[in-house]
């Protein structure tokens, strides 16, 4: 698998493009966040734009992606709900509406992605941070790209916003850890390259520690 990060503003997600083909989700700085997409490949390639959730620093670039690229967008059918809500979305907090957003695709928990080269992505269902969070794990390469659910070095995600739960997150991060992660590409901050199954315990112990 292939995984070239983006990141352009203080607040906005990390944006992972995946195969050259298809983003995992997109930013606040749309503008940045295309010029970077286009020095590694011509935009009108993208095919699907995943989302981890509802978030606007995770979607806020998706119209105008989309308007470039016809990619698809697919995002968990809990928060596809969301995407649009200003409130739910928390497009409020940067004093924004939320983006006007056409989902294309809703996953459940168990779908999966075809990325070419014979790799996948698995949708798990990870609620706590949102209700329709989700992780996507590619098995071949043991890599988890998380969203907002944990962080590296034992990040996780926040659970003050509507929808958000300690309890959820935490029987989420204990799912997770089941996998075997290697690589761990959070929704913000650093990647992780080795042994991320460490990092995903620590963040285990920090969510309980919530409670
Ligand atoms: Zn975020
Ligand atoms: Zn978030």
């Amino acid at each position: 698998m292939e995984v070239t990060k983006f990141t352009t503003s203080q607040y906005s997600a990390n944006s992972y493009l995946v195969n050259g083909t298809i983003l995992i989700d997109t930013s606040i700085d749309t503008e940045g966040l295309i010029k970077l997409i286009e020095e590694k490949i011509p935009i009108e390639q993208l095919e699907l734009i995943v989302l981890t959730h509802c978030h606007f620093d995770h979607t806020a670039s998706v119209p105008e992606i989309v308007r470039r690229s016809h990619a698809r967008v697919g995002i968990h059918k809990v928060d596809a709900k969301c995407v649009s809500d200003t409130e739910k979305s928390v497009a409020y907090l940067f004093h924004k509406d939320a983006p006007a957003i056409n989902i294309d695709e809703v996953y459940e928990n168990g779908d999966v992605i075809d990325i070419g080269n014979g790799e996948k992505l698995e949708i798990i269902h990870t609620p706590g941070h949102t209700k329709g969070s989700i992780c996507l794990y590619e098995r071949k390469s043991k890599s988890l790209f998380s969203g907002d659910t944990i962080f590296s070095s034992g990040g996780v995600g926040r659970t003050d916003f509507e929808g958000g739960s300690v309890e959820e997150l935490t029987k989420s991060i204990e799912k997770i850890t089941k996998l075997d992660v290697e690589i761990l590409y959070p929704g913000h901050g650093p990647i992780t390259t080795d042994n991320a199954n460490h990092h995903i315990q620590l963040s285990l112990r920090a969510s309980k520690g919530m409670w």
